[in-house]
């Protein structure tokens, strides 16, 4: 498996989608790319965090 370059849905930035995490992806049984890049997916995860720390 190579490395595979993608752009981000978010904020169109490429990033790299590396052989490692294309192995665990598949491990986990996920048919999709990711569709953010790492900025974006933690800005994400911290917004939920956030949303969960509110209640
Ligand atoms: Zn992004």
């Amino acid at each position: 498996m190579e490395d595979k370059t993608l752009v981000c849905q978010d904020c169109g930035a490429e990033f790299v989608f590396t052989a490692g995490e294309q192995e665990f992806y598949k491990e986990k049984g996920f048919d999709n790319e990711p569709k953010r890049c790492k900025d974006c997916r933690d800005r994400k995860k911290n917004e939920r965090r956030q949303v969960r720390t509110d209640r």
